[in-house]
């Protein structure tokens, strides 16, 4: 047997090495869907849209998001509020709010250009369907209802300017999990309706 064929064998018996080793780590299996993986609090999922607390819809119908999208995934068509009946608190709001989440690469730009933090991605990641035209998300599917608004809307601060903008970011940008779950709407209704979040160590950590 040469010296080669001596250090192939070597390199076989390593690498079996590493399966053997795994076969008697703690398996990361978890019961989905009754147990779901538990995501980074920064994890980019499904979208909603925001409101402040008073009910108020966040968007302005600005088109920023669906201008900075790099798929193109976004379509917004604003329209002015009428005074008798405000949607948002600004001059504009989104009379059509529309993401095809097909599209979509969940880069997080919408969410960083928005200036009202009214789109954000959530941590749900459950969107499978049959059709494809149940990805394309409507606002009614997207806006989160009355009673999850929070912040006080810039028309009733002074200078005008929300109180909690990046607060969304902020929160997320946290290395507590379930803190980072607690940002958004979507991310606290998981927290809730699971029956348990399986925190799922990578391989080096597992004992
Ligand atoms: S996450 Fe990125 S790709 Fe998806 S809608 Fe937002 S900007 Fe577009
Ligand atoms: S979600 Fe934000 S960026 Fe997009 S149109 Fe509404 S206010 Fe503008």
């Amino acid at each position: 047997m040469t010296r080669k064929h001596l250090f192939n064998v070597g390199a076989l018996l390593r690498g079996l090495s590493i399966t053997f080793g795994y076969m008697f780590r703690r398996k990361p299996t978890i019961q989905y869907p009754s147990v779901k993986k538990q995501h980074a609090p920064r994890f980019h999922g499904l979208h909603e849209l925001r409101r402040y607390g008073d009910g108020k819809e966040r968007c302005i119908g600005c088109e920023l998001c669906s201008s900075v999208c790099p798929a193109n995934a976004i379509t917004v068509i604003g329209a002015e509020n009428a005074p008798t009946d405000r949607r948002s608190p600004g001059e504009r709001y989104a009379a059509r709010y529309e993401i095809d989440e097909l599209r979509c690469i969940f880069c997080g730009m919408c969410e960083e250009a928005c200036p009202t933090d009214a789109i954000v991605l959530t941590p749900r990641f459950e969107m499978a369907d049959y059709r494809r035209g149940s990805f394309v998300y409507d606002k009614d599917r997207l806006l989160v209802p009355p009673a999850a608004g929070v912040g006080t809307p810039p028309d009733e601060r002074p200078g005008g300017i929300p109180g909690d903008l990046g607060r969304v970011a902020e929160i997320k940008s946290t290395v507590d999990v379930a803190k980072g779950y607690s940002a958004t709407w979507r991310g606290e209704v998981l927290k809730t309706q699971r029956k348990g979040l399986a925190i799922i160590k990578p391989p080096q950590e597992a004992s």
